[in-house]
C-alpha cells in the first residue's frame, strides 16, 4: 500500500461522520485559536480539511516508511545497552519521520505545540500506523499518555512536560509488577516523600513495561505506608533525566517485536506527584487505561485490515484446480467474514471515539468556564455511554484481529507457515491484542454490570428507533429479534440471583450485547454509504445473528447443576 489512509475509503467515512460538526464546535471552542495561530482552522470545513490532511500525510509515512521498515525491525528487535534501550534502526528512522512531520501530541492544545486534534482522527492515525506496523504502533501511541498528564497534572507540570511531547519526547505507563497484572490493586512499588531531597523517591520493580526507557514515566506507586488496596496508590510522573530507573532487561517475545517490553529496576528514582494523592489507581489509571483500550482497540482494527489485505491479495493470486481460490466458497467466505468483522469493529471503534471526544470536549471547557445545565447532561451522557462502549471495542477487535490474522494465514495455506509471508507477522502481532491493557475477561469484567444494569439494551433500544434505509429494513427487523434473545438471555439469568453463574456467562452476555450493537452501526453505515458497506452489513449479520443464536442456546440450558461440570 503506497497510502494507508487513501486507499482505505471507510476511513474517510469514519472522519466525515455528522457527530464530527458537535465535536469540532466543542474542541475548537468557536474556532478562536485563529486569531493566534495561523495552522488553526477558522471553521468546521477548514477544520476537517485539516484532519483529512493529517490523515493523508501520515498514511503516506505508513506506506512509504513504517511498512518498509516493519520486517527489518521485526527481525532486529530492540538492544539492551548498560542499561537502557536503544530502538531497532528501522525503529529509529519511524520515529525521526513522525515527529519531523509533526505528528506527536496531536489532541494537546495548540498553546503547547501540538495540533489540537480530537481522538477520534487521532485514533484512525493510530490505526494506520498499525496496520503497517503494530509494534512501532505501542511506541508512537504510547504519546496518549499525555491526556491523562493534561487531564489531572497542574499548570506547571503542564508547562513543563507537554510541550516536550509534542516536540517527540516518548511516553510509557508503567502499572504492572510480578504480582500486580490484571489486579492492579496489588501493585507495591514504593513512593516515599523525601523531605531532605523535596520529592517522592520510587523503589521497586515494574515489568512487561512497553517502551520502559521512555522519556516521560506516568508510574503507578503505593504513597501510603500499610496500605494494601488501591485507596493507598498515587499515580507518579518520572522524568528520565533525572535517573534512578534502570532498565533490567528486555522481554523475548512472540510479537510486536519492535515494541521494547522492560522489566525496570526504581532505585530513589526522584519523581513527582499527578494529581492528588491515593486516586492513582481509583481515578487516574481509569482514565488512562481506557485511553490505552481505545489505544489498543485502534491497534486491533489496523491488525485486522492488515490481515484483511494479505489474504485478499494471495486469494486473488493463488491458482489451484485451474482457477484463483478466491473463486472457491471456503475462501469467500472466510475473506468476507474478515471483512464484516473489520467492518463492524472500525464502526464500534470510532462510535466509541466520538464518545469520548464529545465528554472530553465538555470536561476540558468546565475547568474554563461553569457548564450550562444542557451541556452538563451531554456530558454525562457521552461519557457513560463512552465507558460503556470501551471494553467493548477493546475487547471484540482484539478478539477479531487474531481470528483475523489466523484466517489470513488459513487462506496462505502451507505458505502462510512460512516466515516469507507478512500474515505470520500479523499472526504473532496480534496475539497480545487481547492481553494486554486488561485481557478480554477483564473486558468482560468492565462491560458485564452495563448488561445487567440495561446500558447496552437502552442503546440498542435507542439503535432501533433511528431510521434506516428501505434496503436494510429488513435487516433491522431481523436485529430486532436479535435483541430480544440478548434481553430474555439478560433476564434469566438476572433471575437466578447467583453471582458465579453471571460471571460465568458474563463473557457470552457481553458478546450479545456488542454483536446487536455492531449490527445497528453497519446498519446506519450502510444506509448511508451502501457501496461500502452495504455487503458486510449482511454478511456480519448472519454472523452475528447465529453467534446470538448460540449464546441464548447456551445460557438457556445452564443451570446451577449445569455448572458444577465445569469445575
Ligand atoms: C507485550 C506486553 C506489553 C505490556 N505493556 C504494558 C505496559 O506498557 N504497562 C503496563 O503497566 N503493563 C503492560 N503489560 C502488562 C499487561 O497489561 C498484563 O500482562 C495484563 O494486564 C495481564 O496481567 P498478567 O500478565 O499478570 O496476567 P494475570 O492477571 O495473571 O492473568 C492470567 C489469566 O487470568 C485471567 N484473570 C485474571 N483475573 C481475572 C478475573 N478477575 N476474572 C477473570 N479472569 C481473570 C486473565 O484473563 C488471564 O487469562 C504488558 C504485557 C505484555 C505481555
Amino acid at each position: 500500500m503506497d497510502n494507508f489512509y487513501t486507499e482505505v475509503p471507510e476511513l474517510k467515512f469514519h472522519l466525515n461522520n455528522p457527530m464530527m460538526k458537535r465535536i469540532c464546535e466543542l474542541k475548537e471552542r468557536d474556532y478562536k485559536d485563529k486569531e493566534e495561530f495561523d495552522y488553526a482552522p477558522m471553521d468546521f470545513e477548514d477544520a476537517m480539511d485539516s484532519y483529512d490532511k493529517v490523515l493523508e500525510i501520515t498514511g503516506e509515512i505508513t506506506g512509504q516508511v513504517i511498512a518498509p521498515n516493519a520486517e527489518g525491525v521485526d527481525q532486529e528487535g530492540p538492544h539492551h545497552v548498560d542499561g537502557r534501550v536503544e530502538y531497532a534502526s528501522g525503529t529509529k528512522r519511524n520515529l525521526e519521520t513522525m515527529v519531523k512531520a509533526g505528528l506527536n501530541g496531536m489532541t494537546m492544545p495548540r498553546r503547547f505545540g501540538g495540533l489540537n486534534f480530537p481522538i477520534t482522527p487521532y485514533t484512525m492515525c493510530a490505526e494506520i500506523v498499525a496496520a503497517a506496523d503494530a509494534g512501532f504502533g505501542n511506541i508512537w501511541s504510547l504519546q496518549d499518555c499525555i491526556e491523562t498528564l493534561y487531564e489531572f497534572g497542574n499548570a506547571d507540570q503542564h508547562s513543563r512536560f507537554i510541550p516536550l511531547v509534542c516536540q517527540g519526547a516518548t511516553m510509557s505507563m508503567d502499572l504492572t509488577e510480578p504480582d500486580a497484572g490484571s489486579d492492579l490493586q496489588s501493585v507495591m512499588l514504593k513512593a516515599t516523600y523525601s523531605e531532605k531531597e523535596g520529592c517522592w523517591l520510587l523503589n521497586g520493580v515494574k515489568r512487561f513495561i512497553t517502551n520502559g526507557d521512555s522519556d516521560i514515566h506516568l508510574v503507578l506507586a503505593r504513597s501510603e505506608e500499610g496500605t494494601r488496596d488501591g485507596r493507598g496508590l498515587s499515580m507518579f510522573i518520572y522524568d528520565k533525566r533525572q535517573g534512578g530507573v534502570d532498565v533490567r532487561r528486555i522481554e523475548h517475545k512472540l510479537g510486536i517485536h519492535g515494541s521494547p517490553t522492560c522489566e525496570l529496576v526504581y532505585k530513589n528514582a526522584r519523581a513527582e506527584l499527578c494529581g492528588e494523592r491515593k486516586l492513582g489507581l481509583i481515578k487516574y489509571v481509569m482514565a488512562l487505561m481506557n485511553g490505552a483500550r481505545l489505544g489498543i482497540a485502534a491497534q486491533s482494527v489496523g491488525l485486522c485490515q492488515a490481515a484483511y489485505n494479505e489474504g485478499l491479495a494471495y486469494a486473488k493470486e493463488r491458482r489451484q484446480f485451474g482457477k484463483v481460490i478466491i473463486d472457491f466458497p471456503a475462501v469467500y467466505d472466510m475473506l468476507s467474514i474478515m471483512k464484516a468483522k473489520l467492518d463492524a469493529g472500525r464502526a464500534l471503534l470510532y462510535q466509541t471515539a466520538r464518545y469520548v471526544d464529545i465528554y472530553k470536549a465538555l470536561e476540558d471547557i468546565a475547568r474554563e468556564r461553569k457548564l450550562t445545565p444542557e451541556e452538563r447532561q451531554e456530558q454525562k451522557r457521552y461519557s457513560k455511554l463512552a465507558d460503556s462502549l470501551t471494553p467493548l471495542a477493546k475487547g471484540m477487535n482484539s478478539e477479531y484481529a487474531n481470528q483475523n490474522a489466523y484466517d489470513s494465514i488459513q487462506i496462505h495455506g502451507g505458505s502462510g507457515f512460512m516466515m516469507d509471508y507478512a500474515c505470520q507477522r500479523i499472526y504473532r502481532d496480534a496475539r497480545i491484542t487481547s492481553i494486554y491493557e486488561g485481557t478480554t475477561q477483564l473486558q468482560t469484567v468492565a462491560a458485564i454490570r452495563y448488561v445487567t444494569n440495561g446500558s447496552y439494551l437502552a442503546t440498542i433500544r435507542e439503535f432501533e428507533a433511528t431510521p434506516c434505509s428501505p434496503e436494510m429494513e429488513l435487516l433491522l427487523s431481523r436485529l430486532k429479534k436479535m435483541a430480544d434473545k440478548f434481553e430474555a438471555a439478560t433476564t434469566a439469568v438476572k433471575e437466578a440471583q447467583d453471582q458465579e453463574l453471571l460471571d460465568f456467562v458474563a463473557r457470552r452476555l457481553m458478546e450479545m450485547a456488542a454483536d446487536c450493537i455492531m449490527c445497528h452501526l453497519l446498519l446506519q453505515d450502510a444506509s448511508r454509504s451502501p457501496e461500502l458497506f452495504a455487503k458486510s452489513a449482511h454478511v456480519y449479520l448472519n454472523y452475528a445473528e447465529a453467534e446470538v443464536e448460540k449464546h441464548s442456546a447456551f445460557i438457556h440450558n445452564l443451570d446451577k447443576e449445569e455448572l458444577a461440570y465445569y469445575k
